[in-house]
């Protein structure tokens, strides 16, 4: 009880700080985002900005430090828009339409012309921090900042856009916008802020999702957020149940797949997701909570041990 009425005046406290500070900046409605920033041209970044040219329309500066996963990511691309066009989804001047709105670069300097900026790089605490902070100097005072992490805390990253905290004018258009993969197919985003959050940069940013076509929910800036809070100690626990004998890896995902109508059961998800990853989100929900119920199961271990990290690696619950 102490914690939710402690985490509302917090909340609340934190909304009226933003609010008061914001008024010093620009405010900007998601209409009026008219040029998008992704860091990261990798699984994920690469969807992001592939969705958004093609959905909301919007011309993408897409950074990446490596020059051949540019490359890469564009070639994916091409793939992509492809496959749409032989399906009759989109015509093929459609998708030249598309492509020339991604502009690549190897640089971050490239971002000081963007009214929102997703970032993707990988899930380094330091690297995420060093990116904000050179955001802080490099984008325009209107720029929404939005992080794609999956478990770092949003706050965080906010506070390495500023050496002094009581300035919220760049930590409180900090957000973040969590995809799911793959960014095409899934409809799903969750929407986490930070202490420092301000209510217009979460209007925004709640109406910019939906013109990429999503279906955007909040969450509060805990550990694993909403989903991998929910998802994975239901995949930890299918684990469990194989490791202890309650049943056969087939049966265990036949029962979830066709007994409560997911797409696939939790061991194969295991497998998609990553074996490693699933470990790592285990461990920050752990680590973080100090909750035994959130503790992985052995024979998670064992597997990123043995280097059977599910689809990408040729090996996990089964074999690709
Ligand atoms: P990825 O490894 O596929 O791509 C990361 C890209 O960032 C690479 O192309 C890399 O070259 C680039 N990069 C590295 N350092 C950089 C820098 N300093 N500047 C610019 N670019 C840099 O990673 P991903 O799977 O796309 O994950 C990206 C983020 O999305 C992570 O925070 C991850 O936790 C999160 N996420 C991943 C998934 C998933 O299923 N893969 C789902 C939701 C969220």
């Amino acid at each position: 009880m102490f914690r939710v009425t402690a985490g509302r005046r917090l909340a609340k406290e934190a909304s009226s700080i933003a609010a008061r500070s914001f008024s010093t900046t620009p405010y900007m409605r998601a209409a009026e985002v008219k040029k998008l920033g992704v860091i990261g041209a990798g699984q994920m970044g690469l969807g992001i900005a592939l969705v958004a040219a093609q959905r909301a329309g919007v011309p993408v500066t897409l950074v990446d430090n490596s020059q051949a996963s540019l490359d890469k990511g564009l070639k994916f691309a091409d793939k992509l828009l492809a496959k749409d066009v032989a399906k009759e989804r989109i015509t093929q001047e459609t998708a030249d339409k598309v492509r020339a709105m991604l502009t690549p670069s190897t640089t971050l300097d490239a971002m000081s012309d963007v009214d929102f900026v997703i970032e993707a790089v990988p899930e380094i605490p330091d690297l995420k921090a060093r990116i904000f902070a050179d955001l802080a100097q490099i984008c325009p005072q209107h720029t929404i900042l939005a992080t794609n992490t999956s478990s770092i805390s949003i706050t965080k990253i906010a506070a390495a856009t500023t050496k002094d905290p009581r300035d919220l004018s760049i930590s409180s258009r900090v957000i973040s916008t969590h995809f799911m993969n793959p960014v095409p197919v899934q409809k799903g985003v969750e929407i986490i802020t930070g202490l420092q959050t301000s209510q217009s940069t979460i209007d925004t940013t709640m109406e910019f999702m939906k013109r990429m076509g999503k279906i955007p929910a909040r969450s509060a800036d805990a550990p694993g957020f909403l989903a991998n809070r929910i998802l994975m100690p239901y995949i930890n626990e299918a684990i469990f149940c194989l490791e202890n004998g309650v049943g056969k890896k087939e049966d265990i995902d036949s029962i979830m797949k066709y007994g409560t109508n997911v797409p696939m059961g939790p061991l194969t998800l295991a497998d998609f997701i990553g074996i490693d990853t699933c470990l790592a989100i285990m461990n920050v929900l752990h680590q973080e909570t100090g909750d035994s119920k959130y503790r992985p199961a052995g024979l998670l271990k064992k597997m990123v041990d043995a280097g059977w990290l599910g689809k990408k690696s040729g090996k996990g619950f089964y074999d690709y």
